[in-house]
């Protein structure tokens, strides 16, 4: 991407975005379509070193200007690893669109870095959408997980009256699970072994922290050449509600991956609904085709019992009258289990062993991600992550030393009691204002977006275009 200095664009862009007393970076926007790879190599380094995400970063040195947004980064004191040389920066390009913002590559004016923008959109239409909105930010500022996507950045937020859109800035990352899985690049055991155990030990962090992600989909896993998975998009989460008379929305999960409780009708659930989903995408990793691809949540619940056979009676506590009547009126389906033996050469006895503890249609009885992450199935993929994908072990002269915890929990829960004081759209925004703007209190040189740049327009075009297809019911 390319940039502007605090040169003459400062005036210009000033008006919009005032800069703090430092100055500030401005993100501009080149065209390009870009094409789209899958980002895992043909032969992915499973074996190979550690990327360098994580590492120290260094705020650029102030008072230059290149005056007329040049294409290549600037000098400056970050590590020579980290910068990618001009015939490696690829034009900025929308990456992706998640459950409720668009998500662009784009290069970090302040060290050469490409990293993730995220335009939040409609934050301030209403109250629904300003705390559903300042969940997520709270969120991605909260977590600290090498399997969570969090947030590195918020861009600078304009005064107040101007103050309508947010920006995060995520570490990048080249692909996601449902991009490979659609490929035709090849998909080994130990590839499957170390995604999941990834997705699981980022699954037990946010369920430690109480959260719920809510949708778990291979869309929502990104992963980048070296095999690391982030869970990424909170747009869905929420705290888990410890009280059973409290409803919760039954708008969650994409359908394939929607737990049964769910698409029965149950107006209470927990964080089995995620593992629900990770059954799923296990299943879809070994066939590498959708486990349960139907048009309807009446087909959906059809497909989950001709797997899993007509569920007790003790399974359908929770589930609406209407859903119950559903299942009880049909014919009773003995379980075919064995199925799942025929979805690759990978489904051994190990994997459809722990494949079948997480498709369970009781969600009382399903294993518990933590419980998951014991598995056998799971011990090459913890072995394989933390001998040379991990930044919690490092490696000395004479061997490798390993954390004391291998899947960590959250050191704290994530609160959410602002939630009920948001009494209006304008405190809301009053709030949001001032999170970020405490966030980047002492930290790097605040980042805006530079609206005079070419291609500024295009990403608008296209967060708008976006916007206006996003119409999901929204939670209370
Ligand atoms: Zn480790």
């Amino acid at each position: 991407m390319a940039f502007h200095g605090t040169g003459r664009q400062q005036t210009v862009c000033g008006n919009l975005f005032p800069g703090s007393e430092l100055g500030h970076k401005y993100f501009c926007v080149n065209t390009s379509t870009g094409a789209t790879s899958t980002g895992l190599s043909a032969t992915p380094s499973l074996t190979g070193p550690t990327a360098p995400a994580g590492t120290p970063r260094h705020p650029t040195s102030l008072g230059g200007s290149t005056g007329g947004g040049a294409a290549v980064p600037q000098p400056h004191s970050s590590p020579a690893s980290e910068v990618p040389s001009p015939a490696e920066m690829e034009p900025d390009r929308p990456i992706g669109y998640g459950a409720f913002g668009v998500v662009w590559s784009v290069t970090d004016p302040r060290d050469g870095r490409k990293v993730a923008l995220k335009k939040m959109p409609n934050v301030f239409q209403n109250l629904v959408s300003c705390k559903r909105v300042f969940r997520e930010l709270r969120m991605l500022c909260f977590f600290k997980h090498d399997n969570v996507l969090s947030a590195l950045d918020i861009l600078q937020p304009p005064q107040m009256d101007c103050f309508e859109e947010i920006y995060v800035i995520t570490e990048l990352m080249q692909s996601d699970l449902h991009k490979v899985i659609v490929s035709p690049q090849p998909l080994t055991t130990d590839h499957i072994k170390v995604f999941l155990y990834q997705i699981l030990r980022g699954l037990k962090y946010l369920h430690s922290a109480g959260i719920l992600h809510r949708d778990i989909k291979p869309g929502n896993l990104l992963v980048n050449s070296n095999c690391l998975l982030k869970i990424c998009d909170f747009g869905l989460a929420r705290v888990e509600e410890p009280d059973p008379s409290r409803h919760m929305t039954q708008e969650v999960v994409t359908q394939y991956y929607r737990a049964p409780e769910v698409l029965m009708g149950s107006r209470h659930y927990g964080s089995a609904i995620d593992v629900w989903s990770v059954g799923c995408i296990f299943a879809e990793l070994l066939g590498r085709r959708i486990l349960f691809q139907a048009q309807s949540p009446i087909q959906q619940l059809d497909l989950i019992t001709d797997l899993l056979g007509t569920p007790p009676l003790s399974a359908m506590a929770s589930a609406c009258e209407g859903a119950r009547a559903h299942i009880l009126r049909g014919p009773h389906k003995p379980p075919s289990l064995s199925v799942l033996y025929m979805l690759s050469d990978g489904a051994t006895h190990e994997a459809v062993h722990l494949l079948c503890r997480m498709l369970v249609f009781d969600p009382a009885k399903r294993i518990s991600g933590s419980d998951a992450l014991s598995h056998p199935y799971l011990d090459e993929g913890r072995l394989r992550y933390h001998t040379c994908m991990c930044q919690c072990c490092y490696s000395v002269p004479s061997g490798r030393v390993y954390t004391r915890d291998f899947e960590p929990p959250a050191d704290r829960n994530f609160s959410h009691s602002y939630d009920n004081s948001l009494l209006s759209v304008w405190q809301g925004k009053e709030l949001i204002h001032r999170f970020i703007t405490e966030h980047q209190q002492g930290k790097r040189v605040p980042l805006c977006i530079n609206p005079q740049s070419a291609a500024f327009k295009t990403f608008i075009r296209s967060t708008a275009w976006h916007s206006s297809k996003v119409s999901r019911k929204e939670e209370r």
